[in-house]
């Protein structure tokens, strides 16, 4: 349980959670966490279990190098070093949504480079670096399993607002969750308008300072989108 943290957040990552399935990003599989307001050396994680169905008690919280605080033995997602090798590398990340969204994918696996399509997912900039297991891990099961895979997925993420990971899914951040839900949203599809387009001619992606300034424009209204997917999750309960 994480009863210290304030109960806006826990709703916030359980209404995450839910409008995250709603929207194609998750399945059965892939989570979202949030940084601890008030220990930002711990986040909060929901227990192995599928999105659609957390509840606030489900949460469980981490330490930076995954292991679960106050004695918690409830089952935790195998991939939660994802989240806290991120929150060590990244001070300005809040939030992290990790999933295997389909659209994604054949990007991951091609080398074909998921770039802004328009101004929605500007945060992609000059496009989402690929996480390549094989460099980090050698042969594995393509999960980020422990700390040292983690490490190398926070090291391809850099600065940026998502990675992929071929052969797997990808990860989104942001600097709350109301921003990496709409990031993780938007990734999906821009690369299904990406994928489209490509079908029809060469793409002119926006440029980087296109990107920049749409990226920072869509960061002022992000509670319009979230109060509407969290309305869409609450009527279909
Ligand atoms: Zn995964």
């Amino acid at each position: 349980m994480s009863g210290e943290a304030p109960g806006e957040t826990l709703d916030d990552l359980v209404v995450a959670n839910h409008i995250l399935y709603a929207e194609g990003v998750v399945d059965g599989f892939g989570h979202v966490s949030t940084r601890h307001p008030e220990r930002p050396d711990r986040f909060l994680l929901a227990r192995s279990m599928a999105p659609a169905l957390v509840a606030a008690d489900d949460l469980m919280e981490f330490d930076l190098d995954g292991n679960a605080t106050g004695g918690d033995t409830r089952t935790p997602y195998v991939e939660r070093f994802i989240h806290g090798a991120i929150y060590k590398a990244r001070h300005d990340v809040t939030a992290v949504v990790h999933s295997h969204s389909p659209s994604v994918i054949p990007f991951g696996v091609t080398g074909g480079s998921l770039r802004p399509i328009y101004h929605m997912s500007g945060f992609l900039g000059a496009g989402a670096p690929i996480f390549e297991i094989r460099n980090a891990g050698g042969m594995t099961d393509m999960l980020i399993r422990d700390n040292a895979l983690g490490d190398a997925l926070a090291r391809t993420l850099g600065r940026g607002a998502v990675a992929l990971m071929r052969g797997h899914g990808s990860v989104a951040v942001g600097f709350s969750i109301k921003q990496v839900v709409y990031r993780a949203i938007y990734t999906e599809m821009n690369a299904r308008l990406q994928m489209e387009a490509s079908r029809l001619g060469a793409i002119e992606f926006l440029a980087p300072e296109e990107a920049r300034l749409a990226a920072a424009m869509n960061d002022t209204v992000l509670e319009r989108p979230w109060e509407l997917w969290k309305r869409k999750v609450e009527v279909g309960k």
